[in-house]
């Protein structure tokens, strides 16, 4: 039987879709199988990115070599895929870190003025009124490098544009039991005939707690709410941000998050969640401003306490990887994984160390 491609991505996410993109500009055939779901992580995440961690005011994992590249990243794809000016899924903006306590305007002040972090941060002198809309009791941050990817958007141009080159993209569930592992070929036995590959890459997001080869790595998952405002009036030149955020999306509108629910897969949004992220943002938006709910949604993130994704081949089936584990950061680590994960599935280009999945991450 004639191998029909390269490779077999199961999972149309951020992940498996950017890596679908990399192998295709590099010349490698590629299909992919995805169940769609509107309530994966990636079509239900609010896409910020921001090279900041505000646990010790830290630098996100490998933040110089993502920012501000991740921007550009993003725009030479929305060129390639052929994105006109109002479908645009990259947007630079900056976040106004608010801060609650004098700790934190100490802390924030301080490494705003450390070398490697004075391109990142601006400070933000304490007023009560102020031109962001907010009152800043303790002043806030600015953080330069920062934005939001529409990710939905992104999956539905990427996929648009793979399908118009050929790739076949099935709209099923693959079923483990319908693949074979054949020496050096892997078949899966598609509702339509059996079909030849030389690579499969998992990319399922918490579909991995399922998969026989992946679950013995210690994927969790996180629970996350997502709210949809409107706020009529609330200048929207920054996404607005203490521990909880606000991310403006023109027009008034607003998505704000998150909660975190330890082990959580479910998709059902809980009034109880809502109702205490409201009492959170009633906290720092002036009472002035009306908080109209317009949607809320609830998804689990495939998350893994280390914070390193899991990505290499499996350590005894030859032919299969993992590309998983992006937890609440994917929409910028792929722009520095996915380029990296194509260049070592087609030219043995080595991974970064700290995501190679190995014996030590066993549970
Ligand atoms: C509430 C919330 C807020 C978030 N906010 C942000 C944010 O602001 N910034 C950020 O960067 N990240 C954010 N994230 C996290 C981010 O979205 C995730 O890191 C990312 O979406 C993970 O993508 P993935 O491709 O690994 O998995 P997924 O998005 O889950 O995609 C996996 C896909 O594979 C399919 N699939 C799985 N198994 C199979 C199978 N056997 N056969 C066929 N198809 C299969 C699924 O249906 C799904 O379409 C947020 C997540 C949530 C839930």
């Amino acid at each position: 039987m004639e191998v029909h491609a390269e490779f077999l991505i199961v999972g149309a996410g951020i992940a498996g879709t950017s890596l679908a993109l990399e192998l295709h500009k590099r010349g490698s055939s590629v299909e992919i199988i995805d169940a769609y779901n509107p309530l994966s992580s990636s079509r239900v995440a609010a896409g910020m990115m921001n090279p900041m961690v505000p646990r010790n005011v830290q630098k996100a994992w490998h933040c110089d070599a993502i920012y501000p590249t991740v921007f550009e990243y993003y725009e030479e794809w929305q060129s390639v895929l052929g994105v006109s000016e109002d479908e645009k899924f990259i947007h630079r903006i900056e976040t106004l870190q608010v801060h609650k306590n004098e700790a934190h305007t100490k802390n924030w002040t301080k490494r705003s003025r450390q070398n490697g972090f004075t391109q990142h941060l601006t400070p933000v002198e304490p007023a009560e009124t102020s031109e962001y809309g907010i009152p800043l009791p303790f002043g806030a941050a600015i953080c330069h490098l920062s934005g939001k990817l529409d990710v939905s958007v992104f999956l539905e141009k990427a996929g648009n544009y793979l399908h118009s080159k050929g790739v076949l993209i099935h709209s099923n569930t693959l079923n483990y039991n319908d693949l074979i592992f054949d020496s050096d070929e892997i078949i899966w036995k598609s509702p339509s005939g059996n079909r030849k590959y030389k690579k499969i890459v998992f990319a399922e997001g918490v579909k991995m707690l399922e998969n026989p080869w992946f679950s013995y790595l210690p994927l969790t998952v996180t629970g996350g709410d997502l709210i949809k405002f409107r706020i009529v009036g609330l200048p929207s030149r920054y996404i607005l941000k203490r521990k909880e955020w606000l991310v403006p999306l023109g027009n008034d509108l607003w998505i704000g998050g998150s909660t975190f629910h330890s082990g959580s897969l479910s998709t059902e949004p809980d009034e109880k969640d809502l109702n205490e992220l409201m009492s959170i943002f009633r906290e720092w938006i002036p009472g002035t401003y009306t908080l109209e709910v317009i949607d809320h949604k609830r998804a689990p993130r495939p998350t893994i306490n280390t914070h390193r994704p899991f990505m290499g081949e499996h350590p005894s089936q030859k032919g299969m990887y993992i590309y998983n584990g992006l937890g609440s950061k994917g929409s910028s680590l792929v722009s520095l994984l996915s380029p990296l994960y194509a260049e070592h599935l087609v030219n043995g280009v080595e991974l970064l160390p700290e995501v190679i999945i190995s014996t030590d991450l066993e549970t």
